[in-house]
């Protein structure tokens, strides 16, 4: 392998694509707090609407908003109170009819007749059952009518979104207690290399601590996956090759960081091909950062293989760009959000290679647009990769940004 060749982002998520079904996440049926954070696998509509009947949005009296005609402080409109709404129950017979009016508390069924429903703090009660009203209302004042929240038949929540807490409150007040949900990938992340030690070791000389493995589990665990384990392995062709075949039995998805360039030690490319049965898919993609990238696929054991770069930022950017754009394709999950900004410098592209450009946002003048200001960063750092808000792309065959331009910057998770 020569890297010679290499493929586009887009390229290598659809090769890996071709084999959808086989990687196509799993859909579950589940409850809706075990539902929330999860993505919704199947639209959701409304058999019922809701409220179901008209409802009071305060405590007061319904009324027939004519009976009050132009009621104020000074010349109270004066109505007999001839029964109350129990709360949770149905109003019944009571119905407001002419000169009339009825008690209802907040939430309660505003009963027939009634168009309108005035406060307490509006009303006083005198000799036993008459009601000095000292303010009009307007028809529909303070009702919410049947249906004006959700229509039946309405979309409530569409298929691909992560469920918020508003959207589980959507289906639980349309009676849908259970719904389909993707079952999350379950990722085993392998990191590789001689040099790596654990965050909880003292590198001795020429040694660093493992920061991919961290990296890519919690952007795993970000996007709602299950990390099956993280481990490290010894630049050691029968180690690495136990670690990928061990890992194939319990996950969908196996990331080996490092080891993916051509360097002497660099084996990761030979192993996913032993260990994918589809063999390499792609070794090579045209990104900055984030050049030495491999996948494959396992058919027989349905694992999908990506090679990450060693080089910290590469290594997630990559993931970001391959894996997690392929699950959210795959799920259906809208295009990601980005924010407008202007960059405040003018900047060159990777020729022929996406290249991603780290930002920091600072707030613009008031009617304008955010500054993007370049976080700049050398292989193998990660610390400008935290310092930053996000990243902007250029593509394949744009040359570069010139200040003042429009980005679009995505967002850290
Ligand atoms: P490699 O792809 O193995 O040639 O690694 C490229 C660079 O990334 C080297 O400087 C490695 O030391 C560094 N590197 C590789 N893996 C990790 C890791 N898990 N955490 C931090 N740095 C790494
Ligand atoms: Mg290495």
């Amino acid at each position: 392998m020569n890297l010679l060749h290499v493929d586009t982002i887009s390229e290598t998520r659809k090769k890996l694509a071709a084999y959808c079904e086989r990687i196509a996440p799993a859909i579950e049926i589940c409850g809706l707090i075990e539902a929330a954070g999860r993505v919704l696998a199947a639209d959701c509509y409304s058999a019922e609407n809701i409220p179901p009947y008209r409802r009071s949005t305060v405590d007061g009296y319904a009324v027939r908003s004519k009976d009050l005609g132009a009621a104020g402080d000074m010349t109270p409109s004066i109505l007999r109170v001839t029964g109350e709404v129990v709360l949770g129950t149905d109003p019944g017979d009571v119905t407001v009819t002419a000169g009339n009016c009825v008690y209802v508390p907040t939430g309660g069924a505003v009963p027939d007749g009634a168009d309108a429903v005035v406060m307490v703090e509006y009303c006083e009660l005198f000799g036993g059952s008459m009601l000095a009203v000292s303010k009009s209302a307007a028809p529909g004042e303070n009702v919410v009518q049947v249906g004006e929240d959700v229509r039946m038949g309405d979309l409530l929540v569409r298929r691909g979104r992560t469920l918020r807490p508003q959207d589980v409150g959507a289906l639980a007040a349309a009676g849908i207690s259970m719904v389909p949900v993707y079952t999350p990938w379950r990722v085993t992340v392998i990191s590789t290399g001689d040099e790596l030690v654990p965050p909880d070791e003292a590198p001795g000389p020429g040694q660093i601590r493992d920061i991919n493995s961290y990296t890519v589990a919690a952007r795993s665990a970000a996007e709602g996956f299950q990390v099956v384990r993280t481990v490290l392995v010894r630049d050691d062709r029968e180690a690495l090759l136990q670690a990928l075949t061990a890992a194939k039995a319990d996950s969908d998805v196996v990331v080996l960081s490092g080891g993916s360039s051509q360097g002497k030690k660099d084996m990761s490319a030979e192993l996913v091909g032993l260990a994918a049965d589809s063999g390499v898919l792609t070794h090579g993609i045209a990104a900055k950062p984030g050049k030495p990238t491999i996948t494959g696929f396992d058919g027989e054991s349905g694992t999908l293989f990506i090679g990450l770069p060693g080089h910290p930022a590469a290594a997630l950017m990559v993931y970001e760009q391959v894996l997690i754009r392929l699950w959210r394709d795959l799920t259906e999950q809208p295009e990601e959000r980005t924010v407008r900004a202007r960059i405040t410098t003018t900047l060159q592209s990777a020729a022929g290679r996406r290249t991603f450009q780290l930002v920091k946002l600072t707030d613009g003048e008031a009617g304008e647009l955010p500054a993007a200001a370049p976080v700049l960063a050398r292989s193998g750092m990660i610390a400008p990769m935290s310092a930053a808000d996000g990243y902007f792309e250029m593509s394949e065959n744009q040359e570069g940004v010139k200040a003042g331009d429009t980005v679009c910057v995505h967002l850290w998770k």
